[in-house]
C-alpha cells in the first residue's frame, strides 16, 4: 500500500504543469493536476496563442494595401471584431481540451478545483472538499498582470486578459508599459483601426533589447500612426461622464480614451495557496523560492515557470517541467539551462533575437564586431511600403564567437528560433559565412555581412 495518493500533484494546468503532469503520467506514475480555470493556462488561454491570433488579424489592413503594388484590387474591408472573438474562443477551447486530453490519456487524473497545499504532502481539492497526498508536489500556477494598485483609478483599466475578451473594439485606447505586452497590443490595436497611444517610463520601449532594435522599431511603429510618448507614466485615471476615460500622465497633460490598458509586467500567483502552511518560502515579489533544481525550500516541493519569476517565457516553463520530471523521477537530476533563449516580440514589424544585446556584450567583452545590414525586404518593393529590415550580429572579436543576433522585421521570430540554434551550439562568424544563402530571402542576410559595419573595443565605437 503506497504511503501517498499520488506520487506526484500537480497545482496549475498551465503549459508548464500540464507538461510536467502529462510525461510524469507517462512513465506510470500516479499523477493528479488540478486547475481552478480552463486547462491551459495563460499561454493558451490569455496570453501567447490568442495574441498571436490577434496580431494575424491585425496584419490584414496592411496586407490588403500591399496587394495593389501586386495587381490586386481589393474591394473596401470592413472587420467584425465579435467574428474574430467566436473564433478565437473556439481555436483556445480545442487546445484547452487536448491539454487536458493529454493528462488523462497519459494515465493522470485532471480536477477543476482550485487546490491550496494544507501541508508540505497534503493537497486540498476545493471543489470536493477533500484532501489528497501526494509524495511530490509541483506548484505551477503562473501569474497575472500587476494590477498598479498604486494609480489612482486603476479599477478603469484593462490587462492584457480583459483585452481577449472586449465587447466591443474601443476607438481609442492608451496603453501603459514598455515591454513585451504593451508593444504587442499596441500594434495590434492599431493594425485594428484603434487610435493608440502608448506611454512609457523609461527612455526607448523594450529595455532588455538591443537598442538598434529598440529604435527602429520605434520608428515604425510611429510611422504607421501610432502615438509614443517616453519619459512619463500615468498619475491618475478618472471616468468621465460620458463613459469615456481621461488618463493624467506626468507633466497633467489628459490623455482621453475608451480604454486604457496597463501592461506594466506580471506578479506571481502565490496568494492563498497554502505556502505558508507548508512551509514554502516565497521572495519579495511573492515569487515561490526555489533552487537551480526548482526545489523550494520544502524538500518534495518543487515550483514552475511564472510562479518562481525566473524567465517568464512558456517554452521556459516547459523545459524547466521535463528538467523536474528528470529531478524527481528518473534519477537524473537536471538544472535548467536559461542561458541564450531565443524569443520574439510579435511587434509589426516583428522582432526576433537571441543573445547579448551589443550593450551587454561590450560590457562582457574587451573587443567585439558588429555586422549590421538595413534594407527593404523584398516583398515591400512592388508594395511600396517604406519599412526596413534590420539584421545584426554581435561577434566576440577575440573568439569569433557570435554571441548576439538580432531581427527585427517580416517572419523575424521564426529566424530567431533557428538563430537560436546556431548560438547555442556556440558557432563562429567563420561558421555564418562558410553557410550558403538561401537566394531570395530576408534572412540570408545574416550569412553574407562578410564585413564589420564597426568594432567595439572596451566598451567604446570606432569609429
Ligand atoms: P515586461 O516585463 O516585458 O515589461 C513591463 C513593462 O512595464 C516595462 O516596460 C517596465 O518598464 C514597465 N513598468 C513596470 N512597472 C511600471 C510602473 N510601475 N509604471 C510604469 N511602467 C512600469 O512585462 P509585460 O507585462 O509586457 O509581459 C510580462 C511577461 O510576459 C514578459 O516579461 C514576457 O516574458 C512575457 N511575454 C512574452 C511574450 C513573447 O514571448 N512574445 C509576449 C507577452 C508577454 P521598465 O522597462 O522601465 O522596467
Amino acid at each position: 500500500m503506497p504511503q501517498y495518493d499520488y506520487d506526484l500533484f500537480v497545482i496549475g494546468g498551465g503549459s508548464g504543469g500540464v507538461r510536467a503532469a502529462r510525461v510524469s503520467a507517462g512513465l506510470g506514475k500516479r499523477v493528479a493536476i488540478a486547475e481552478e480555470y480552463r486547462y491551459g493556462g495563460t499561454c493558451v488561454i490569455r496570453g501567447c496563442v490568442p495574441k498571436k491570433l490577434f496580431v494575424y488579424a491585425s496584419q490584414f489592413p496592411e496586407h490588403f494595401a500591399d496587394a495593389a503594388g501586386y495587381g490586386w484590387t481589393v474591394p473596401e474591408a470592413s472587420f467584425d471584431w465579435p467574428t474574430l472573438i467566436a473564433n478565437k474562443d473556439r481555436e483556445i477551447g480545442r487546445l484547452s481540451g487536448l491539454y487536458q486530453v493529454g493528462v488523462e490519456n497519459a494515465g493522470g487524473t485532471a480536477f477543476h478545483s482550485r487546490a491550496t497545499l494544507v501541508d508540505a504532502h497534503t493537497v486540498l481539492i476545493e471543489s470536493e472538499n477533500r484532501t489528497v497526498s501526494a509524495e511530490h508536489i509541483l506548484i505551477a500556477t503562473g501569474g497575472r498582470p500587476n494590477p498598479h494598485a498604486a494609480l489612482p483609478g486603476h479599477e478603469h483599466c484593462i490587462f492584457s486578459n480583459e483585452a481577449f475578451d472586449l465587447p466591443t473594439l474601443p476607438k481609442s485606447i492608451v496603453i501603459a508599459g514598455g515591454g513585451y505586452i504593451a508593444v504587442e497590443f499596441a500594434n495590434i490595436f492599431h493594425g485594428l483601426g484603434v487610435d493608440t497611444t502608448l506611454i512609457y517610463r523609461g527612455k526607448e520601449i523594450l529595455q532588455r533589447f538591443d537598442m538598434d532594435l529598440r529604435r527602429r522599431l520605434h520608428e515604425a511603429m510611429v510611422a504607421k500612426g501610432i502615438r509614443i510618448q517616453c519619459h512619463t507614466i500615468f498619475e491618475r485615471i478618472e471616468r468621465r461622464g460620458d463613459g469615456r476615460l481621461a488618463a493624467t500622465v506626468m507633466g497633467g497633460e489628459v490623455m482621453l480614451a475608451d480604454q486604457i490598458m496597463l501592461a506594466i509586467g506580471r506578479i506571481p500567483n502565490t496568494e492563498n495557496l497554502g505556502l505558508e502552511a507548508a512551509g514554502v518560502k516565497t521572495g519579495v515579489r511573492g515569487e515561490i523560492v526555489v533552487d537551480a533544481h526548482s526545489r523550494t525550500n520544502v524538500p518534495n516541493v518543487f515550483a514552475i515557470g511564472d510562479v518562481t519569476d525566473r524567465v517568464q517565457l512558456t517554452p521556459v516553463a516547459i523545459h524547466e517541467a521535463m528538467c523536474f520530471v528528470e529531478t524527481a523521477f528518473k534519477g537524473n537530476p537536471t538544472v535548467p539551462d536559461h542561458d541564450c533563449i531565443a524569443t520574439a516580440v510579435f511587434s509589426q514589424p516583428e522582432i526576433g533575437t537571441v543573445g547579448l544585446s551589443e550593450d551587454d556584450a561590450s560590457k562582457r567583452f574587451a573587443n567585439l564586431e558588429i555586422y549590421s545590414a538595413s534594407f527593404r525586404p523584398m516583398r515591400h518593393t512592388l508594395s511600396g511600403r517604406q519599412e526596413r529590415m534590420l539584421t545584426k550580429l554581435v561577434v566576440d572579436a577575440d573568439t569569433r564567437r557570435v554571441v548576439g543576433a538580432h531581427v527585427l522585421g517580416p517572419d523575424a521570430g521564426e529566424m530567431a528560433q533557428l538563430l537560436g540554434i546556431a548560438l547555442k551550439a556556440g558557432l563562429s562568424k567563420d561558421d555564418f559565412d562558410r553557410t550558403m544563402a538561401v537566394h531570395p530571402t530576408a534572412a540570408e542576410e545574416l550569412v553574407t555581412m562578410y564585413k564589420p559595419s564597426y568594432l567595439v573595443k572596451d566598451g567604446v565605437r570606432q569609429a
